[in-house]
Formats: C-alpha cells, sequence, structure tokens
C-alpha cells in the first residue's frame, strides 16, 4: 500500500477536557486584540468603541497546564496576558451575535505570551505581528469546560498572579466585545470552525516575566491554570 504523504502527518493539537478522557482536538487559534479599555489604555491606544480586531497563533504553540516551558530566543520582553478562551463547537459563516453562544463547546482560561519588544518593533515597522505573538509555545491553555456544565460566562473575576503576587485583575464584564461579538466579526471574514479556540483579549496589567517565574490564571466559574518560565 502506498502512503498518502511524504512525511508522517504532524500530530494534532489538543487540549483536555474537564471531565473527559478524551481531548478537545484543535484547529485555529484566533485572538483578539485590545478587548478591555483598561488594557487599551496601559498600550497607549484609544480604547473608544472601534471594531474589534484578530490575529492568530499557530495551533500547535498550545501548551498545557502545569507545564514548563523555555523562555523563548530572541526577546527580552516576554509578558503575560491572562485571557478567556473559547472553544468552537460548531462552525459557521455569518453567524448572528444572537445565535453565536449556540456555537461553543465550551471555555478554559489562556495566556497570550507575548514577545513584546518583537510586537513593538512590529508596529513601529508596520509588519505583521506573528513574530511577537506566534511563537513556540506562546498559548497555554488550560482544560475545556463544557458550556453544557459551567453555561456562559458573561461576568467573573479573571486575574493572573506572577509568583503569587496579583498583577492582572479584571472582570469578564469589562470586555468591549463579548464572547458572542467576536463569534459574530471572525465568521463574517472567515468561516469558524468546530476545533477553533479564540483568546478574548486581556485586561490592564500586562508585564515581563522572567526565567524561573510560576505564572498562575483563573477565570472564576470556568478554569485555572499554572505554567513555570524554566530556568
Ligand atoms: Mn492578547
Amino acid at each position: 500500500m502506498t502512503d498518502a504523504y511524504i512525511l508522517p502527518p504532524p500530530p494534532q493539537p489538543s487540549v483536555a477536557v474537564a471531565g473527559e478522557t478524551r481531548r478537545f482536538a484543535v484547529r485555529r487559534i484566533f485572538c483578539v486584540g485590545r478587548n478591555y479599555a483598561d488594557h487599551a489604555r496601559e498600550m497607549g491606544a484609544d480604547p473608544t468603541r472601534e471594531l474589534p480586531f484578530f490575529f492568530c497563533k499557530p495551533a500547535d504553540a498550545l501548551v498545557a497546564d502545569g507545564s514548563t516551558i523555555p523562555y523563548p530566543p530572541q526577546t527580552r520582553d516576554l509578558q503575560h496576558e491572562i485571557e478567556l478562551v473559547v472553544a468552537i463547537g460548531k462552525g459557521g459563516s455569518n453567524i448572528a451575535r444572537e445565535a453565536a453562544l449556540a456555537h461553543v463547546f465550551g471555555y478554559g482560561v489562556g495566556i497570550d505570551l507575548t514577545r513584546r519588544d518583537l510586537q513593538q518593533e512590529a508596529k513601529d515597522k508596520k509588519r505583521p505581528w506573528d513574530w511577537g505573538k506566534g511563537f513556540d509555545n506562546s498559548a497555554p491553555c488550560s482544560a475545556i469546560h463544557k458550556a453544557a456544565t459551567i453555561g456562559h460566562p458573561g461576568a467573573g473575576r479573571i486575574h493572573l498572579t506572577v509568583n503569587g503576587a496579583v498583577k492582572q485583575d479584571g472582570n469578564l464584564d469589562q470586555l468591549i466585545w463579548p464572547v458572542a461579538d467576536c463569534i459574530a466579526f471572525i465568521s463574517q471574514s472567515m468561516a469558524l470552525a468546530a476545533g477553533d479556540l479564540i483568546y478574548t483579549g486581556t485586561p490592564a496589567g500586562v508585564g515581563a516575566v522572567v526565567a524561573g517565574d510560576v505564572l498562575k490564571g483563573e477565570v472564576a466559574g470556568v478554569a485555572s491554570l499554572s505554567i513555570t518560565i524554566a530556568r
């Protein structure tokens, strides 16, 4: 029999699902930029309600809860961004805001790790953000908790500690564009598919981490996540 592929297909990226032995196979990772006004302000942006914008990370940048990851190369300013993560269970195009939550399989908490110096250079030179955002191990993500179990969180504390000190502390009710809007907007530009994840943006308090730091994030009523930066 002839094999279909020259090289073996790459492993399927996936995340754990709370209460399940089976995992959630991940297709793409969409991320929302500047979705909390206080974070937009700290990044020097105008927090008025501009239309949302998006970027992507490769699915194989996912990192599981409890992992230790190396400090990435070519940066001196690796920063944490704690975010609510939405796992899409049913795809679609032009999904109406009112119907959007029916497309959600579940929710988790993630960290949009960012090489801020490379992102800033990209902004300054009007280049893509990929090198600042989509590097190896840049997408830590907790287990996904099913919406059928926890519901659809519209409010709740979202916070992150570094070595036990609170660095980011917000609430989901501060999202400029809530989950349903993000799904509606993305699906107007690209067909969403089962397996897609959406990192929904971060509240204020982003900052640098260094080798040896322990990052713990939590969205109340959803999930928690712990990641260590290797020494
Ligand atoms: Mn982010």
